[in-house]
C-alpha cells in the first residue's frame, strides 16, 4: 500500500462509516493478488447474487477487511455509493480496457447508469468527441448535461450509419457497450474505426454474433471485464477533489420502508426519470 488512506482503507473500526465494495476480495488469493478481486476464491462477486444482497438495516459482510473502504471526511454520501458499484464498473470495464487517451473519438452505447458512468469518468482523459447513443430521448437530454458532445437516438435503427457518416466513415476508436444486448453490441461492431477498441460493460443474458468477417482486418481489439474494484481508492481521491461527482446520477431517495414505492420507481425507470435510487435507513444525511 502506498500511503496513508489506502492503509486506513484495510481497518475500518466500530462505528466508521464505510463502502460496501460490490465485489468480495480476501486480498489472499491468486487471483487477488494480480488485482483481479472480481474472481476472488472467496469472494468475487456474491452480493445480491449468490446470496441475499444488502438492502438492510444490517449486513454481514464477508472478507470485510478487503472490501469494505471508509468514507473520506467531508465527502457526500451520494458520492460515495455511486462508488459502490457503477462508477467502477464504468470507469474500469469501459473507459481503463477500452483505453481512451486524449484526442479519442468515443462512442457510448446506452445512457443508463453504467453508460453515464462512463461517460463521466472518460472525461478524464479529454476524448475529442463523445457520442452518446440511447432509444431515451430523456436519458439522451442527461447525458448532454454530463458532457456528451453528440447525441445520437437509435430508434429508428440508423444509429450506426449516423456514427459512420459524422466522422466521414472513419468510425469511433473506442466503442463501450454498457447495455448487455445483442443490438447494442451490433452498434459497436459497426462503428469501431480501424485500430480501435470496442469494451464491453454490458451484463449479456443471450448470445450475440460476432462479425469477424468484417473485424478480421480492422486492427481493432474487443475486452471483457467484470468490475474488479481496483480502482476505488483512486476514485476515492478523485471524489474528494470534486472533480468526480457521481451522486449526478441519483435521481430518487426513499426511506428503506418504502423499499417497494423504490421498486417501483425503478422498474418504471423511463416513465419516472429515474436513474440511480438510494435508499436511506433514516440516519442518512438526506
Ligand atoms: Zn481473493
Amino acid at each position: 500500500m502506498s500511503n496513508k488512506s489506502e492503509r486506513e482503507s484495510l481497518s475500518s473500526k466500530v462505528g466508521d462509516g464505510v463502502i460496501i465494495s460490490c465485489v468480495t476480495a480476501c486480498l489472499k488469493c491468486d487471483f487477488c493478488k494480480r488485482g483481479m478481486y472480481s474472481h476472488c476464491r472467496r469472494g468475487g462477486w456474491i452480493l445480491g447474487y449468490l446470496f441475499d444482497g444488502t438492502q438492510a438495516e444490517f449486513v454481514r459482510i464477508p472478507q470485510a477487511d478487503g472490501s469494505l473502504y471508509n468514507f473520506p471526511a467531508g465527502s457526500d454520501e451520494a458520492d460515495l455509493v455511486m462508488l459502490s458499484d457503477i462508477s467502477r464498473t464504468g470507469f474500469e470495464c469501459g473507459v481503463r480496457n477500452g483505453q481512451v487517451t486524449p484526442g479519442d473519438t468515443l462512442a457510448i452505447v446506452g445512457a443508463g447508469p453504467v453508460g453515464l458512468a462512463v461517460l463521466l469518468t472518460a472525461q478524464f482523459y479529454s476524448p475529442a468527441a463523445i457520442f452518446m447513443i440511447d432509444l431515451d430521448d430523456k436519458r439522451l437530454a442527461i447525458a448532454k448535461k454530463f458532457g456528451t458532445t453528440t447525441l445520437v437516438n437509435s430508434s429508428d435503427g440508423k444509429a450506426a450509419q449516423r456514427v459512420m457518416d459524422l466522422t466521414d466513415g472513419a468510425g469511433v476508436d473506442v466503442a463501450i457497450e454498457a447495455v448487455g444486448i445483442p443490438a447494442t453490441f451490433d452498434i459497436c461492431q459497426s462503428i469501431v474505426a480501424a485500430g480501435g477498441r470496442i469494451a464491453n460493460a454490458g451484463v449479456h443474458g443471450k448470445p450475440v454474433e460476432l462479425h469477424l468477417e468484417k473485424l478480421w482486418d480492422r486492427n481493432m481489439s474487443l475486452t471483457t471485464r467484470l468490475v474488479d474494484t481496483v480502482t476505488t481508492p483512486m476514485l476515492l481521491k478523485v471524489v474528494r477533489s470534486g472533480k468526480l461527482q457521481p451522486g449526478k446520477l441519483v435521481t430518487h431517495r426513499f426511506p428503506i420502508n418504502d423499499i417497494m414505492k423504490a421498486y417501483e420507481t425503478f422498474a418504471n425507470a423511463a416513465k419516472e426519470g429515474a436513474l440511480k435510487v438510494v435508499l436511506t435507513n433514516g440516519q442518512s444525511q438526506y
